[in-house]
């Protein structure tokens, strides 16, 4: 990593700061922003309004740290596209953007990998590469407006990482995003998913930022939780939902539990018992994932048609709930497998 701060990472307030402390008029906080933010550049050199000589200051005291598309894939179904990021240090991440009628949900990652160690998880299977900072996050939003040439309306914190782990960056992220100076997305076309980190969650809410919550629930005991998710061994389900409930009390936002299913583990009978009775303890919604089979683990998904019978067993126990429909089928899988696939492809290269 380099060891210049990135500048794509300060808030509009931390610019004016450093341009002050730099001796410069604080309009130039405005006008840099404005280049990184609003018109999204990544170098220096497009900054035609500044003086050759603050451009030169900038590069010396700063760097705009990169998120450059190495890979992409388009899928000839749905147009959903995937892209492997790579870093200013080497590292590489994913991003998947998405198609709908309301307009392109950018999927995110928040970590070069993750130590949280979900069973059924390809990102986490090499641990934590390290954190991404908060202009890396919008790098990735711009890197894939900039290759579609279309605006991104929706954010999704899903990718690799938990975002919690990696807090301060993340919810600097999230003012930055949602700067009306920039790229001025709502709070509410904003969601982030986290494991369940209970004192983070807390914190969050605290914050009362309008963004949704989604919460990776995945068992409805905490015997089988604890089984898929070690972030279960550290909170009971009981504290998970008490932190959910305090983030509905704080922001409003109704909680989306996802709910993995994986065939024999988490789709029996009891299980929908308890998931009917977790999701109408909470003012929440549940998404059901069918489980995305990784090479390195044994789960498989439970099949359509008794996803669909759970499915409805939920609706007639008035659970708000959908099915989440899979995206880019043809063109690689999800949650790290892409990043997995392209490290080891360049790790063959290498010993070519
Ligand atoms: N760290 C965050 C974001 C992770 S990815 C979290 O844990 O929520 C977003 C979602 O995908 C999470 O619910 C995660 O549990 C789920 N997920 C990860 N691997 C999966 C797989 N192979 N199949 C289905 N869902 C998966």
């Amino acid at each position: 990593m380099s060891d210049k701060r990135d500048i794509r990472s300060f808030s509009y307030e931390q610019l004016r700061h450093e341009m002050e402390a730099l001796g410069e008029k604080p309009f130039r906080a405005d006008q840099i922003f404005d280049w990184l933010h609003n018109k999204k550049v990544s170098d220096y050199s497009s900054m035609t309004n500044l003086s050759a000589n603050l451009r030169g200051l900038l590069s010396e005291k700063y760097e705009i740290y990169e998120t450059v598309p190495v890979k992409v894939l388009v899928s000839s179904i749905d147009g959903t596209r995937k892209y492997v990021h790579r870093l200013n240090d080497g590292n590489v991440i994913e991003t998947v953007l998405l198609r709908y009628d309301y307009g392109y949900t950018a999927c995110i990652s928040s970590q070069a990998g993750c130590r949280m160690g979900c069973r059924f998880c390809a990102s986490t299977i090499d641990g934590l590469a390290r954190n991404l900072t908060a202009g890396e996050m919008a790098g990735q939003v711009y890197s894939v407006e900039k290759d579609t040439k279309e605006r991104v309306s929706h954010v999704v914190v899903m990718g690799s990482g938990e975002p919690l782990d990696n807090f301060d960056n993340f919810t600097d992220f999230i003012e930055l995003i949602s700067d009306s100076r920039g790229a001025g997305l709502s709070g509410r076309n904003i969601t982030a998913s986290t494991c369940g980190i209970v004192p983070r969650m807390i914190e969050l809410a605290d914050r009362r930022y309008a963004l949704t919550l989604a919460v990776s629930l995945h068992a409805a005991t905490d015997e089988k939780r604890r089984r898929l998710m070690p972030v279960a061994e550290r909170y009971s389900i009981d504290e998970l939902l008490d932190a959910c409930r305090y983030y509905f009390d704080k922001t409003g936002r109704r909680i989306t539990f996802e709910y993995s299913l994986i065939e024999g583990e988490n789709d029996g009978e009891e299980d929908v018992e308890g998931l009917i009775r977790i999701a109408r303890s909470v003012n929440s919604h549940v998404n059901l994932i069918p489980v995305n089979p990784i090479r390195e683990r044994p789960f498989r998904a439970t099949a359509p048609a008794a996803a669909a019978v759970l499915k409805n067993k939920l609706e007639k126990n008035h659970i708000n709930v959908t099915i989440r429909r899979e995206m880019g089928r043809d063109i690689s899988a999800s949650c790290g497998q892409l990043r997995r696939s392209f490290l080891k492809e360049c790790a063959g290269d290498q010993n070519a």
